[in-house]
């Protein structure tokens, strides 16, 4: 099978040579092309038998006509989201569409934690002093995290291994979700969203962003929370009302505040943007403040995730070889 890879960085490459390094994948091969999927780029795929796209690619109506004059029979996205796929025009030729569900809750639940004790400890303030030869420690104090209460927000895969991180810490755990994760009963309290607003001294986001949850985080809800409390966000920005979030932080509610994700972010999540981030106000004004830490969504990437997202990917694409279902398929409905 010939794959071309769209939208290619160089630590994508890396991980998926390594992959095909191991020998598991004999029949496949795979050519790169730093151009990303989308209706100009489609016709490229002409010789090949499948594209491998991502969050970033356009694989709507357009794209997936062309894909099929093209023949192309399999798309892999490497990564779990699909809303960027027209799967009725797949279905209707016949493409099968597969993903990957999940590939390391860890690696983001470790880089909230580490955002959380960043702007605790205020880290990059402290690196900054140090390198300009001021050793004094004004404007440095946090507070232990150890007997203090964790509040987690969404306790699927990501929440779960936060709550275990957090109990590693010696925290007290709570948690809201709209859904009880059994494996977590043992050390683990859900209380109301209410109650995990005002009991919490850090309080971490992990819930998918839906209509339900778009503004979660909002004046009425940071009124609630305590004061002096951290508040970590990894998920998806518009959990968060950013202009509430900032009269918060006027307000004194925030002892720190640690961003991987923020509203203005686009689809395209992974492009370099750094133009794009100084032009929208919203998160200029938030990298204003001494106790905001923003990340560029970078949860996602350690070797380990790159390595399963490129391992199941391949395995998706011998599934199809093989002519396998899988649950990595996405389907209508
Ligand atoms: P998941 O589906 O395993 O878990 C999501 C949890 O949120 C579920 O338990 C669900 O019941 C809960 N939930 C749904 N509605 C809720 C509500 N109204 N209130 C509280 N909880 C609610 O998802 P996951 O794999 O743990 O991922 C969580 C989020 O992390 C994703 O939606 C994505 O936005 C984000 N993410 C970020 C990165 C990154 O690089 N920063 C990488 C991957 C995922």
């Amino acid at each position: 099978m010939k794959i071309l890879f769209y939208d290619t960085k160089n630590y994508d490459k890396e991980s998926f040579q390594e992959t095909l390094k191991t020998g598991a994948f004999p029949d496949i091969t795979i050519e790169y092309t730093k151009s990303d999927l989308d209706p100009r780029t489609a016709a490229l795929a002409d010789g090949f038998d499948a594209v491998c796209a991502f969050v970033s690619s356009n694989v709507g109506t357009q794209t997936m006509e062309i894909l099929h004059e093209k023949k192309i029979s399999l798309i892999l996205m490497r990564c779990a989201g699909f809303n960027n796929v027209d799967l009725e025009t797949a279905a209707k030729y016949g493409i099968r569409v597969m993903r990957v569900p999940g590939y390391s809750p860890e690696a983001v639940a470790e880089h909230a934690m580490a955002l959380a004790l960043a702007s605790n400890r205020r880290l990059y303030k402290a690196y900054n002093k140090v390198r300009e030869n001021d050793f004094s420690l004004s404007g440095l104090m946090g507070f232990n995290f150890y007997e203090k209460t964790a509040g987690i927000i969404g306790t699927g895969k990501i929440g779960a291994a936060m709550c275990r991180i957090c109990r590693g810490f010696g925290m007290k755990v709570i948690a809201y979700d709209v859904y009880q994760n059994e494996s977590l009963k043992e050390f683990v309290e859900y209380v109301s969203l209410e109650q995990l607003l005002s009991d919490s001294d850090v309080i971490s986001l992990h819930c998918p962003l839906m209509d339900s949850t778009y503004h979660m985080i909002n004046i009425d809800t940071i009124k609630q929370m305590k004061d002096g409390v951290i508040l970590v966000n990894t998920s998806r920005g518009a959990l968060v009302k950013t202009d509430d979030l900032i009269e918060g932080i006027r307000m004194h509610k925030f002892a720190g505040v640690g961003l991987d994700v923020y509203e203005e972010e686009t689809n395209n999540v992974f492009e370099d943007r750094s133009d794009e981030i100084l032009e929208h106000s919203t998160t200029a004004r938030l990298l204003s403040f001494p106790n905001v830490m923003i990340t560029s969504h970078q949860g996602f990437f350690t070797r380990e995730a790159l390595g399963a997202i490129a391992a199941t990917t391949l395995q998706n694409a011998a599934d199809f070889v093989a002519g396998k279902d899988s649950p990595n398929d996405v389907k209508i409905g």
